[in-house]
């Protein structure tokens, strides 16, 4: 993704309460964080934030961590809590490479991964954020029936990323070519990169996978 520098950006996120520094001293007391016992879902690369603050603002019973490495984007997120000012939703400045030092096993319920970047050459598969080396990691923070739920417009980073939730023992529970004209279509709530380009006319493809019991346990 083309980044433009936002001026100032890391000192705003520096300086905000719904941005909250070195997550690991959080690890198994996300409850604390919060002041309740509601279930956590994150979404890993939230971009501009527009898909975790519409949640956080319909699910009031969920509380919400957004994940964003890039403090350019991760700002335009900030503003719009900002303006909310939710108590469901916190941001992490992070890179998901580290999740397992931010989360207890268990401590999560649920991952989104919206329009994840490609990494189109072979030599940087294991960046993507369905690299079987990620599923590892999530296999290291979600609760037992815990998801994942990952939606893209590209196929060949969709192929890819059932078959290493396949190779990584996870199993796929939903799964659709056209997410828009789908069951699941009711229920979605659109990113910007969704609106982007769905309105070039480009399918949106869909999945959720657990992990397989049998491997798991
Ligand atoms: N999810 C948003 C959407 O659908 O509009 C943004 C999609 S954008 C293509 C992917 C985002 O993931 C970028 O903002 C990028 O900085 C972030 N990202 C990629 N790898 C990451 C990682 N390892 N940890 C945290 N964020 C990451």
């Amino acid at each position: 993704m083309r980044l433009r520098n936002v001026r100032g950006s890391k000192e705003l996120l520096d300086a905000s309460e719904y941005v909250l520094k070195n997550p690991a001293q959080f690890k198994g007391k996300w409850t604390e964080v919060f002041e309740n016992k509601h279930p956590l879902f994150i979404e890993i690369g939230m971009g501009k934030g527009k898909f975790i603050t519409t949640l956080a603002k319909q699910n009031t019973e969920i509380n919400y961590l957004g994940i964003e490495k890039f403090s350019s984007v991760l700002v335009r997120g900030l503003e719009k809590q900002k303006e909310l000012a939710l108590s469901n939703l916190f941001f992490l400045r992070e890179d998901a490479e580290y999740l397992p030092n931010f989360f207890e096993k268990g401590e999560v319920k649920r991952i989104y991964l919206n329009f994840s970047d490609p990494w189109p050459k072979d030599r940087h598969a294991k960046r993507r954020l369905t690299s079987k080396e990620y599923f590892a990691r999530y296999d290291q923070v979600l609760d037992a029936d815990g998801a994942v739920e990952f939606k893209t417009d590209n196929q060949s980073l969709f192929e890819f990323s059932l078959e290493e939730a396949e190779l990584a023992g996870w199993k796929v529970i939903e799964k659709t070519l056209d997410l828009h004209h789908s069951e699941l279509a009711s229920k979605n709530v659109m990113t910007e990169y969704e609106e982007k380009f769905s309105l070039k006319g480009n399918p949106i493809f869909k999945m959720i996978v657990k992990r397989d019991g049998k491997i798991f346990g």
